[in-house]
């Protein structure tokens, strides 16, 4: 970095001089992408010969190269006297500049997980913008203009609108007399689409714009064709990671120009410039995909809310198992809670059925994969022409190849894991550093042939169904079988089709399909969630599990028969009659009066330090440097420094990870420390030779 001709436009006391009229030059203040954890925090001065407003793309130089930047609100420091400052480089003015709202959210979302602004405010940006030039980037923009102007084709009538239930009115009536964050409590088909869509619908008869936010927008390509199909010759545009770089960029210039009436997207689209911005929806919010867990660790969720706020918009959250988080915000008053209780149709919940698989005898040979009474139910639905979804949250077709001669397992050599494997193409796959490679035909540690899986995945658990139900059509989702394009789409059209008679899938199966013809869903063996290390296992298996039942009897007619089965060892967990009782309220009782006890969150302010190195103990010992700076700086009290520890999975791609944990009843002091305390912990770098990489995670999903 180019540090004697720029240099950063930080926090100083001084005020700058306002409405005074500058000749010649202007300081400007320039968000770039630094280097991460430079000492820079991301804005640097730059003169320019022409004003230019706030959030003007451009680029500038730093040190020998060029590189993008937003031309940012300067705070409260002028810019430095005696210091050379470089001209920028080439203006990008054919891009409206990034609005006010925008550079706040960045601002905002930067300090609070504790990035560069430059950092956040590029990344978010579609990556097609470095690219082009300013006539390249003016011919797009006009020829969306035109486009827009354009008089359009015959647009065909909006379909008849359902009519609404109780539930769902009195929802929309809350919605549109908003004061604060609502939590839309439905259960799985209670017709919560149909509330964001009436919501959209009288934001966009307002001149407003609405954004609708999605977990994983692949696997909800059914979301994105009732919106379509409900505002015929309107600009709905989506925007998520799976697009080109050429449709990320237009659907983010509709959006930016005001051109697009509706976005719907996964977590990025939630720093979507949107001028008219009039509702934010946040569909299946206590998703966790809804956390960006790289980089800039941010959760879409928690700035959705933030960004609604800011621009007095109402935001809905909606989901049958709301997180913790959101939970207690609304009963703490923070959210208003709206409940939506029945199904459509007035069709029933499953039937809950508790498999006690400890009681069961040992089956002569083999292994036990199924109840006998599940064995039978699965039967009757053959006989009747319904389908079934097997849940089993494991791919591949075993976890562990074993040796029982020596002891040996197929470990990853690179990561502290196993690798798992998969007999579709004979391999041996770490699901961490993605190191692939042929099943050795004999123990690679001493030669013995019989070498065999521990465990079952979902391609396993397909074998052995096909020997227990002969006849049955049987198929399988999960990442494998769903990796090409179009591949997931095709499975699910089988399904609808009526060409499956029993689906095995992962937590996939899981997400928002819309099944008619299934009546029995079966978790085939969920307990290693309920006594996970991760302080969430519990709070995701009840989601998935609520959910997965969500996918029984949706079609009225059929749901008097429908039926979730869980087979377990531990019939009598809390959690497992809670969900017989499709009880979310008494889960979350539960589980909230537990995390108060341990001091998690949401009842305590959780953020992680990570810190990587070939060798954990470099990364340790930077931990405790880290540790004393905390201890011995005036950053305010009330935080708890715990000591580092190995996460659960500790080497990846053969890096050591070591974590801290800072823990605080209080979100402010935890945030104090943070703002004082990690500036001060560049300078300690330079003392560990060998650290990779540090970086916190705020708000961490798991610890
Ligand atoms: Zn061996
Ligand atoms: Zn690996």
């Amino acid at each position: 970095m180019d540090g004697r001709q720029t240099r950063p436009a930080g926090a100083a006391a001084a005020r700058r001089a306002g409405g005074r009229r500058v000749t010649g030059p202007q300081a400007l203040a320039v968000a770039v992408e630094t280097p991460q954890h430079s000492a820079v925090g991301g804005l640097l001065d730059y003169t320019s010969e022409r004003p230019l407003a706030p959030g003007t793309l451009l680029r500038v130089p730093l040190g020998r190269r060029e590189v993008p930047g937003i031309v940012w609100d300067r705070g409260p420091a002028p810019p430095a006297a005696g210091l050379e400052l470089r001209p920028v480089g080439t203006v990008l003015s054919a891009l409206p500049p990034l609005p006010a709202d925008w550079r706040a959210l960045v601002d905002f979302a930067a300090a609070y997980y504790q990035r560069g602004v430059g950092e956040l405010a590029l990344a978010v940006l579609p990556p097609e913008l470095r690219k082009l030039d300013d006539t390249q980037l003016a011919r797009r923009v006009a020829r969306l203009q035109r486009e827009a102007a354009a008089p359009s084709a015959a647009v065909p009538a909006p379909p008849a609108r359902p009519v609404l239930s109780a539930e769902q009115a009195a929802a929309l009536e809350i919605v549109s007399r908003a004061d604060r964050p609502l939590l839309l409590h439905g259960v799985t088909g209670s017709g919560k689409t149909e509330v964001y869509l009436r919501a959209a619908e009288q934001a966009l008869a307002a001149g407003r714009q609405a954004l609708v936010l999605v977990p994983e927008i692949n696997l909800t390509p059914q979301l994105q064709a009732r919106f379509a199909e409900r505002f015929p010759g309107r600009v709905l545009v989506s925007l998520h990671s799976a697009l080109t770089p050429a449709q990320r960029l237009r659907h983010w210039l509709l959006a930016h120009l005001g051109l697009a009436d509706l976005v719907l997207g996964t977590r990025l689209a939630v720093f979507t410039p949107l001028p008219r911005l009039g509702l934010v929806v946040v569909d299946e919010e206590h998703d966790p995909s809804f956390k960006q867990q790289e980089g800039a660790r941010y959760s879409a969720r928690d700035l959705a809310v933030w960004r609604a706020a800011q621009r007095g918009v109402p935001v809905l959250l909606g989901s049958a198992t709301p997180s913790l988080e959101s939970w207690q915000r609304a009963l703490q008053g923070r959210y208003r809670r709206v409940e939506m209780a029945e199904r459509i149709g007035g069709g029933a919940m499953p039937r809950v059925r508790i498999v006690d698989m400890s009681v069961l005898p040992r089956p002569a040979q083999g292994e036990r994969v199924l109840a006998p009474a599940l064995l039978d139910a699965l039967h009757g639905r053959l006989a009747r022409g319904e389908q079934s979804l097997l849940l089993l949250n494991r791919r591949g077709y075993a976890p562990v190849l074993h040796c029982a001669a020596c002891g040996w397992k197929s470990g990853c050599p690179h990561c502290s894991a196993w690798r798992v494997f998969h007999k579709g193409d004979r391999t041996l796959r770490c699901h961490h550093c993605g190191l692939t490679e042929r099943v050795p035909r004999a123990c690679p540690d001493c030669g013995n042939l019989d070498i065999a899986p521990i465990g079952r995945g979902t391609e396993k658990l397909q074998e052995q169904l096909a020997a227990l139900l002969p006849g049955a059509r049987i198929a399988r989702l999960d990442a494998d079988t769903t990796r090409g394009a179009g591949m997931l789409e095709q499975q699910l059209g089988a399904v609808h089709a009526g060409e499956v008679d029993v689906l095995v899938g992962t937590q996939m199966l899981a997400k928002g399909h819309d099944f008619r013809r299934v009546t029995l869903v079966a978790a085939v063996n969920p307990d290693a969630a309920l006594f996970s290390s991760d302080f969430r296992g519990p709070e995701r298996l009840f989601a998935l599990l609520m959910q997965a039942a969500g996918r029984a009897g949706r079609d009225a007619a059929q749901a008097a028969a429908s039926e979730m089965w869980v087979q377990t060892h531990h019939p009598r967990h809390p959690l497992f009659a809670a969900l017989r009782a499709h009880d979310y309220p008494a889960f979350a009782a539960a589980q909230l009066e537990e995390r108060r006890q341990a001091g998690l969150p949401p009842c305590a302010a959780l953020a992680l330090l990570r810190a990587e190195a070939r060798d954990a103990a470099v990364a340790t010992a930077f931990l405790h440097d880290a540790a004393a700076l905390a201890a011995g700086g005036d950053f305010g009290g009330g935080v708890t420094v715990y000591p580092p520890v190995p996460p659960p999975v500790s080497k990846v791609a053969d890096v050591e990870r070591v974590q801290m944990l800072l823990e605080s009843p209080s979100r402010r002091a935890l945030q104090a420390l943070l703002a004082g305390w990690l500036p001060a912990l560049h300078g300690l770098r330079a003392k560990h030779k060998g650290l990779l990489r540090w970086a916190v995670d705020v708000d961490p999903l798991a610890i």
